[in-house]
């Protein structure tokens, strides 16, 4: 009798379905986009845990980034239940890299609780690396060291293995001494680079055979996903891994491969059959993502790429548009059209989940940011860095939200301490005792608070100048200069100065932070405008459950699908971009075709490619030529669209108007445009959010319960008797000691 298919494989293809049932010895599964490559090994992996084949924590599953990890622990979840939960080792490679550097760091001179540095706290302290030993910066860029250092890490040589010839590439030959100096520099501080997730794990299990041995036992199984963007490091700790038990199974497609620039090499798909004795390979053919007219489109663009394995791509769905070409005039225009195509698909009741713009460079988000706030469209940027979550840009923020509205106690509470003042928690716990007590805010607690003996010394005085200095700063803000304002407040407070005498790696960059504040509030007249721009922002960041369109670039949109897909900004220089095409030549340009592919293949069923005829590009307005990739699209699955706006919409003022803008922040000013959203949630939350100056009058204190002649008892003074009663405040006669000014909230009738 036939075995029962259990429901978790139904519907899979013969080769989907051999790939899920070939769990034992190594497999590669080859195969383009959208045939199902993370499907088969996601129900692989359920498969091996139905199977009883071993426990959750002894399978090592490797994902591109941690949004997939995340769906892959979804998608088994629903297959294999809570057990997923326990799956510790399903994450990035850095992820893994991490966990295993927590555990075993020491072995190579981390401590457990040790920091990771970001590519700015890299490049700053190579800097300070390559000034400490005089050599001339302009000549030797240190960003070339770093990228050097990057290199070398990603090819998994630690400073004494890398080859001699190498290390002359930077400053006559200190290429490689500079490289060690780093590694130290990096160990004194405890921290670690990217590179170094990656490396120093696999350092520590070359030369640990007992730790190595112990790892090699556990995982019984390994699955990578997206297997042609790894680099020799990863690779080289997979083979290592995968020595004990053999069962490893990578997935991968060469046309999909878009990290060379960092180090991934498609070569490890050829040399899979190599290293890894008795290897099987399946391929996948049919795919279940796209129209005819998307795998037509994308097959014959990635066609002029000369180094490619090549394969054969099929589907059975019929019909479906054809993917549309739509010039435009300028980047502001390409947001406008793009946003109404998406509110016309909004009415057709699409959700916004299903639709994504992607963007080959982080610049190009702005627009549609801005674009989308204006309209009221959610939106969420996807692996991108949010500059207002930085934490010194939130307590600035913080600052200047309690100037603008003393009501705003979550700020004040966010910087009560912050420079360190000597306002601790005991202290803060105080004023909410008293605003809950008496139903008035914190900043009116504290001023009711100051009067009596309640605080002292330190905390009291820090206290009284912090409320004093925000009164100042609230009056200076009827001067309706809210940059000078924000100015002083860093200076004053303290704040600036916390991070010039900070020693740690990441505080110059912290500084550098607070500068690009102060020019992003330049485009508003004034704080309470700046800051409804910010909740908005901000908002828009939180709320995550809501559905929302999506805004990520193409290299954060792998392994991704939707219905509908964006595809801005293809234009010779930026798509192609002129920097892989300057620095890596014939190889950079398949590259980024190999990016065009990936973006064109996201697409379920519609795709559409954007051009513009005035850029503002590398500091200057260009007038591009459309994409070399948009001639290279077979003309049968293609349509190109009236031009938008070119012609009809754009009038000779937005002509001028974009030559005429000094820069891009300029631009940015003129896209956020709140007086076409109407009665907009702006009007609402700007009438709520009192003008500078408008300082509210102080609460009356509720009377209070106590009279003159009560005894009383005070958690710190004792026992005593009411001799004076003033509002919430009460001067008690303490048999300990002498009279003293209380809060009547802090005593209890005795
Ligand atoms: P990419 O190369 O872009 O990462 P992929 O090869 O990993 O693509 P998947 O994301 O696994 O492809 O699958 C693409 C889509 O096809 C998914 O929506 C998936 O659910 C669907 N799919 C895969 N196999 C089948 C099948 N046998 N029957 C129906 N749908 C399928
Ligand atoms: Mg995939």
């Amino acid at each position: 009798a036939a075995p029962l298919t259990p429901p978790y494989m139904e519907g899979l293809n013969p080769p989907q379905r051999e790939a899920v049932e070939t769990i034992d010895g190594p497999l590669l599964v080859l195969a383009g986009a959208g045939t199902g490559k993370t499907r088969v090994l996601t129900t692989r992996l359920a498969h091996i845990l139905a199977m009883n084949k071993c426990f959750p924590g002894q399978i090592l599953a490797v994902t591109f980034t941690n949004k997939a990890a995340a769906e892959m622990k979804d998608r088994v979840g629903r297959i294999i239940g809570s057990a997923v939960e326990s799956m510790y080792w399903l994450g990035t490679f850095h992820a893994i890299g991490v966990k295993i550097l927590r555990q075993h760091g020491h072995l190579v001179g981390l401590e457990s609780n040790y920091t990771i540095l970001d590519s700015d706290d890299q490049l700053r302290l190579i800097k300070q690396i390559v000034r400490s030993h005089d050599i001339d910066e302009k000549r030797w860029n240190p960003k070339l060291l770093a990228s050097l250092i990057d290199g070398w890490k990603n090819r998994g040589l630690m400073p004494s293995q890398v080859p001699d010839q190498e290390g002359q590439d930077y400053a006559d030959g200190q290429g490689k001494l500079l490289y060690a100096e780093y590694q130290n520099r990096l160990r004194t501080l405890n921290a670690a680079d990217f590179g170094d997730l990656i490396l120093l794990c696999l350092t520590l299990l070359q030369n640990n055979p007992d730790v190595r041995a112990d790892y090699q036992r556990r995982f019984r199984y390994i699955l990578v996903d997206e297997y042609q963007d790894t680099n020799v490091a990863q690779y080289l700790l997979l083979r290592l891994l995968a020595q004990g038990h053999q069962n490893i199974c990578c997935v991968g497609d060469d046309d999909q491969s878009i990290y060379g620039w960092r180090g991934a090499e498609v070569g490890n798909i050829l040399r899979f059959e190599k290293d890894f004795d008795g290897a099987q390979v399946v391929r996948l053919e049919q795919n279940y993502r796209s129209t005819v007219h998307i795998l037509g489109a994308s097959g014959g663009l990635i066609e002029a790429n000369q180094s490619r394995l090549g394969k054969t791509l099929w589907t059975e769905t019929e019909g479906g548009d054809k993917i549309t070409v739509n010039p435009v005039w300028d980047g502001r225009e390409e947001a406008r059209v793009i946003g109404e195509m998406v509110e016309d698909r909004q009415r057709q009741k699409q959700p916004l989940s299903e639709m994504a713009i992607l963007v080959r460079a982080g610049f190009q988000t702005r627009e549609f940011e801005e674009r989308f706030l204006t309209l009221g469209v959610p939106h969420r940027i996807v692996g991108g860095f949010r500059f207002y979550e930085r934490a010194e840009i939130r307590d600035v923020l913080a600052y200047l939200r309690h100037i603008a509205n003393p009501n705003d106690s979550l700020a004040l509470e966010r910087i009560i301490n912050v420079p360190k003042r000597g306002i601790g928690d005991a202290t803060v716990n105080k004023l909410h005792a008293i605003s809950r007590s008496q139903n008035c805010t914190l900043a009116e607690a504290g001023r009711r608070i100051i009067d009596t003996d309640e605080l002292r010394g330190k905390a009291k005085n820090s206290l009284t100048r912090l409320l004093d200095d925000i009164d100042r700063w609230r009056d200076q803000a009827k001067d309706n200069d809210h940059i000078a304002l924000a100015e002083t407040v860093m200076e004053e407070s303290g704040y600036s100065e916390m991070w010039r005498l900070d020693k740690s790696p990441d505080a110059q960059g912290k500084l550098e932070n607070l500068g690009e504040l102060i020019r992003a509030m330049e485009p508003f007249t004034d704080l309470a405008e700046f800051l409804e721009h910010i909740a908005l922002v901000m908002e828009n960041a939180h709320n995550d459950q809501q559905d929302k369109i999506n805004i990520m670039t193409l290299h954060g949109a792998k392994g991704l699908e939707f219905d509908t897909v964006f595809l801005p900004g293809w234009e010779e220089e930026l798509f192609p971009s002129k920097k892989s095409l300057e620095e890596q030549g014939p190889k950079g340009l398949e590259e980024e075709r190999r990016l065009a592919y990936v973006g064109l293949t996201r697409a379920r069923k519609e795709a559409h490619i954007f051009h513009v005829a005035s850029r503002y590009l590398y500091g200057n307005y260009t007038s591009p030529l459309p994409s070399r990739f948009i001639s290279e699209l077979p003309a049968d699955h293609v349509e190109i669209q009236q031009s938008q706006g070119m012609y009809g919409q754009a009038t000779p003022g937005g002509f001028s108007e974009s030559f005429s803008g000094g820069g891009a922040t300029q631009k940015w000013s003129q896209g956020y445009d709140p007086g076409q959203s109407g009665s907009y949630q702006l009007d609402r939350s700007r009438s709520k959010s009192p003008r500078a100056g408008a300082r509210p009058a102080s609460k009356t204190a509720a009377p209070s319960a106590f009279k003159v002649g009560d005894r009383v008892f005070h958690d710190k003074f004792g026992y005593g008797i009411v001799i004076l009663l003033d509002g919430n405040k009460l001067e008690v006669d303490f048999e300990m000691s002498s009279s003293r000014k209380v809060m009547d909230s802090f005593v209890k009738p005795a």
